[in-house]
């Protein structure tokens, strides 16, 4: 096993998108579940701390180690498993998300959740129940993990199949591979009924599963994954529409969003259902107008759509998307339809320069990303949206909003340009967490916690709940060394 120290060769492993840093000895690149369980079992032996990485995308500093050692991921990235007849795969953690849909393509197999971020490792994704803009229509990629290999702190290893492990009410045994008994509380918090990705997922009767999903590397290491799959859709239909003023592209959405929920519920192909929604405001618009050059200089605010098609149903949907524009007095003229795969590519490129020119701004100007990952329930979501933005106007930092529109998801991201503005931008952040709290939201609903938003989650669930969570990371890591800083804070441990 590949062990560095270098600090030139480790330095990559200090830092993650968010441009939050961190400190550690050394890197361990693992080749298998073997050198996994040894380098654990040393560490757990001189109680040295772990943080496990994948590829370090991540936007809340989760990969980022604080002191001890890391464990890079990388080299278990075998795809072991392709089920095309019955619809799973098994892959090891570090397979690139985008390597994996090319594979899927191939086989005329398709796996919705799609961070827009691809290059990020399916471990990462695993860990951070990770979501996107098919999250619309699919869900996030807890959805979709069907079984986990995790070793936990002590080197135990534990099988979990979806159905196969559940907790009694709110007690739940973990039975390792040699056989060894964990009994642990589940924390009995409720969480928010919004896309959500804060802390750790609870609920009466849980699946074992539910529990890793979305643990931030905090309870375990996954080893191995099976995923569920789906049949790759014939075709979709991309566009994006431009508009006028903020308050029409909300009434667009809205329609279609209702719209789109109702056709799904009903299974209704033929009519609008859409796979994405998601918006982009009149500054998004402007930082991207360099790199895209079709962007019409006077929008204020942007759409763009996706939904799925076959060779039947294309011309009925794409009338039922024609009729809610002429409704809406969308401009047709200056609206993109992309119906190549160049073209769809270019449409993602674009959804994928706002995130990323924001995150390269705030690494340029050595500031941490300042960008919320808040949701609320739909009915509140446009008084929401309309409240932040007038906030973030007072405050004359700049700033850009876009996400995730169709399920009230919103990133507002301020580009700070000196340490007043980052500080203002902080409390501004934080007032706007706490309203997404007041309305029934979640302060994390896709990027989860890391070590960026631990205050913000202690204000979601209030200090007992915290403290249940810490028990039950204890319980399975008595030692405390893994992923020690994430979602909680040393010292509720
Ligand atoms: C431009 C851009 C756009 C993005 N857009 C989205 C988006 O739309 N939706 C979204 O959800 N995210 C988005 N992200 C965030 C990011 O892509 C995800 O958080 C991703 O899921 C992290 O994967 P990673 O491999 O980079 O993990 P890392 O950043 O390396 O790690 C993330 C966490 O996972 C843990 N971890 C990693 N591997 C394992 C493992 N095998 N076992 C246990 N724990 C593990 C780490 O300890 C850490 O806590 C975006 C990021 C960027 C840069």
């Amino acid at each position: 096993m590949i062990v560095k120290s270098n600090p030139d060769e480790i330095q990559n492993f200090l830092v993650d998108a968010s441009n939050f840093k961190g400190a550690c000895d050394s890197v361990f690149f693992p080749e298998n579940k073997k050198d996994i369980i040894s380098v654990l079992k040393s560490a757990n032996n001189t109680r040295t701390q772990v943080t496990v990485s994948g590829n370090g995308t991540g936007l809340t500093g989760a990969r980022v180690p604080q002191n001890g050692i890391v464990i890079a991921t990388d080299k278990l990235n075998k795809i072991l498993e392709i089920n095309a007849n019955e619809f799973y795969a098994w892959i090891e953690p570090a397979v690139l998300l985008s390597d994996f849909q090319k594979e899927l393509k191939q086989k005329n197999l398709f796996y919705p959740p799609d961070p827009t971020e691809t290059n990020c490792f399916i471990g990462g994704t695993v860990a951070t129940n990770a979501s996107g803009a098919k999250t619309f229509k699919y869900g996030s990629t807890r959805d979709y993990v069907i079984g986990l290999q995790v070793i936990l702190p002590d080197g135990e290893v534990i099988d979990l199949e979806r159905g196969k492990q559940k907790a009694k009410g709110y007690d739940l045994v973990l039975i390792t591979q040699t056989g060894k008994n964990i009994s642990l509380q589940i924390p009995d918090y409720s969480i928010p009924d919004v896309k959500n990705a804060s802390g750790y997922f609870v609920k009466k009767d849980m699946d074992a599963v539910d529990l890793f999903i979305g643990s931030e590397g905090t309870l375990g290491i996954i080893t191995k994954i099976k995923l569920k799959l789906l049949p790759q859709p014939e075709d979709t239909i991309s566009c994006v529409l431009f508009f006028d003023d903020e308050t029409t592209a909300l009434n667009f959405l809205e329609e279609a969003r209702d719209t789109s929920y109702q056709n799904k519920k009903d299974n209704v192909n033929d009519n609008i259902n859409a796979l994405a929604l998601e918006f982009f405001d009149e500054r998004a618009l402007k930082f991207l107008a360099k790199d895209f050059s079709a962007i019409p200089e006077n929008a204020q605010a942007a759409i763009w759509f996706e939904q799925e098609s076959t060779a039947d149903t294309f011309d009925a949907i794409l009338e039922a998307w024609n009729k809610l524009m002429q409704k809406h007095s969308v401009n047709e003229d200056i609206a993109w339809f992309a119906f190549s795969d160049a073209d769809k590519e270019k449409m993602k490129d674009f959804r994928h320069a706002i995130s990323w020119k924001v995150n390269e701004y705030v690494a340029r100007n050595n500031f941490r990303k300042l960008g919320t990952d808040v949701a609320v329930p739909d009915k509140s979501f446009r008084e929401f949206y309309f409240t932040l933005q007038n906030w973030a106007k007072q405050s004359n930092i700049d700033f850009v909003s876009y996400g995730h529109f169709g399920n009230s998801h919103i990133h507002l991201n301020f580009l700070p340009k000196n340490d007043e503005e980052f500080n203002e931008g902080k409390k501004l952040y934080k007032q706007i967490c706490e309203e997404a709290v007041r309305q029934g939201g979640t302060i994390s609903a896709e990027h989860g916690i890391g070590k960026a938003k631990r205050d913000y989650l202690l204000m979601m669930y209030g200090e007992v709940n915290i403290r249940k969570m810490a028990a039950l990371k204890k319980s399975l890591d008595p030692n405390l060394i893994l992923g020690i800083g994430n979602i909680f804070s040393k010292e509720y441990l």
